[in-house]
């Protein structure tokens, strides 16, 4: 029996020594000073504009009712092994605007609604993740499908008091010294007074090759100078088209300029990019649902990029895909139908309702008189086809609404206006609202929501981003990861 036991004994010793010295060995080191090996080297940090719990359901609704399912198909993102959620209170408002969330993330404190990573109050105003990669060496890229200098991405190259001051902004681009800026073009790129040089014109004198094509790309990439890509095909608000109207309107995709991003981005020493899919937030703002999905299914194909990316450097890669708040406040499921849905309706959107309010415009510009029965054409051929049913109300609030922007004749005060038909055109609106009704879905804002959003992350570091967290904590996680 003794001898037995000595055996036992000396045949397990060794086994536990190794292990304590595995064990102590890796946590001897200083915590904030990881290993050269246990760092990752290329971060991309994934920001889905007002993309909420709500709005990646109805993304993989929409993914599954294209394969004739019913259920949820599973986006590349939703399928990462980490997952978590995460509080976007601002510093003075319970719901966030997105230039106070994007400074939240980019420099790990609570920001002012309303301002771009602006910190004045504090006697060490913190720096963007952005920022402290590029002082560490890292390539940085920005890249969104708004204007470059909207609330987002600004929060990361930026600093200023208000996010309208887009001229300002602007001019931190250049000035961020960062490599690749990508996507939507300069949102109101002239000076207030029209005295100074656009913010194009600018950025160019800065060194920065300003191009909407990739033809040269390989000469581009050689040369290694900073890019700042411009989609060819930009909208009024700078922004790149919708997914939905993209057949029609032209332009790359986001998952084209990431790809080529981390074609330009790539080194040995390591790089930070974030992307914004800034656009989620506007179709769920407009209560769009076919062009929301279509949005978030964009975006993923844009993370598939980054995950393929990821497969080659596993080691040295961590996505992050987080939201900066949640918008629109879909829900699969509504008053009416009751315990009804009819989703595989949402492949009846041809286009989205900000391009079917630009019909509306140009037939309100050019016809010499006005009817409903034109009016419903025009939306069977550019936004919904076949069109639901219209019941005896529905056919009084079209009519309120035609009324109203046609003919500017109303009989509601603007608060009501306003509850009906927010900023958007009212006659869509009015047509869309009886669709998303049909559907059996429901939106219950025109605005942003303070519920929690998702976050997702896979590579190198990534379980530190799982469990519930609050937005101000992602920069210090990075940061701890590298020991910055
Ligand atoms: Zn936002």
């Amino acid at each position: 029996m003794k001898s037995k036991f000595l055996i036992f004994r000396y045949s397990v010793i060794p086994g536990l020594v190794l292990l304590l010295a595995v064990v102590f060995g890796f946590y001897s080191c200083n915590p904030g000073e990881k290993s050269p090996e246990s760092k990752p080297k290329y971060i991309f940090l994934f920001i889905g504009d007002g993309m909420g719990f709500g709005n990646v359901s109805i993304a993989e609704a929409y993914l599954s009712i294209q394969d004739e399912k019913t259920g949820f198909k599973r986006l590349t993102f939703t399928g990462f092994p980490v997952h978590g959620d995460c509080t976007t209170d601002c510093a003075d408002n319970l719901i966030t605007d997105s230039g106070a969330a994007g400074s939240a993330i980019a420099c790990g404190e609570k920001a002012s609604f309303g301002t771009i990573s602006y910190y004045p109050h504090l006697d060490n105003p913190p720096l963007s993740i952005a920022k402290i990669a590029k002082q560490n060496g890292f390539k940085v890229g920005i890249i969104t499908t708004v204007g470059i200098n909207h609330a987002t991405p600004a929060a990361f190259y930026a600093s200023n008091k208000n996010r309208r001051d887009y001229y300002n902004i602007g001019l931190q681009l250049y000035e961020s010294g960062f490599d690749f800026f990508g996507g939507g073009g300069f949102l109101k790129p002239n000076d207030k007074n029209n005295d100074k040089k656009s913010l194009y014109e600018i950025t160019q004198e800065n060194d920065f090759v300003i191009t909407n094509s990739f033809d040269n790309w390989k000469t581009l990439v050689k040369d290694k100078k900073g890019i700042y890509f411009t989609n060819p095909v930009l909208l009024d608000e700078a922004d790149m088209p919708y997914a939905i109207d993209r057949k029609k309107l032209g332009g790359f995709s986001l998952a084209e300029i990431v790809e080529k991003a981390i074609d330009f981005l790539y080194n040995e020493k390591g790089f930070f990019i974030m992307i914004e899919g800034g656009k989620i937030d506007w179709a769920a703002h407009e209560n769009d649902p076919a062009t929301l999905a279509l949005e978030v299914i964009d975006f993923d194909l844009a993370i598939k990029k980054a995950l393929e990316f990821y497969q080659k450097y596993p080691d040295q890669t961590l996505i992050i895909v987080t939201s900066d708040h949640d918008t629109g406040g879909i829900s699969i499921g509504n008053y009416e139908k009751e315990y009804q849905t009819n989703l595989s309706l949402l492949l009846n959107y041809k286009h989205s309702l900000k391009y079917f309010s630009g019909v509306l415009d140009n037939y309100k510009e050019n016809a010499t008189d006005y009817s409903i029965k034109e009016v419903l054409k025009l939306a069977d051929e550019n936004f919904y086809s076949p069109l639901p049913n219209f019941t005896k109300n529905d056919m009084i609030e079209l009519k309120s609404a035609f009324d109203y922007y046609f003919f500017a004749r109303t009989n509601l005060t603007e608060e009501e206006l306003r509850i009906k038909y927010d900023e958007y055109n009212p006659v869509a609106v009015a047509i869309s609202k009886v669709i998303i009704r049909n559907i059996g879905l429901n939106f219950t804002t025109w605005n942003h929501l303070a519920d929690k959003v998702p976050v997702y992350a896979i590579g190198k570091g990534s379980e530190n981003f799982g469990g519930a967290i609050d937005n101000t904590e992602i920069k210090p996680k990075i940061l701890k990861l590298f020991g910055w």
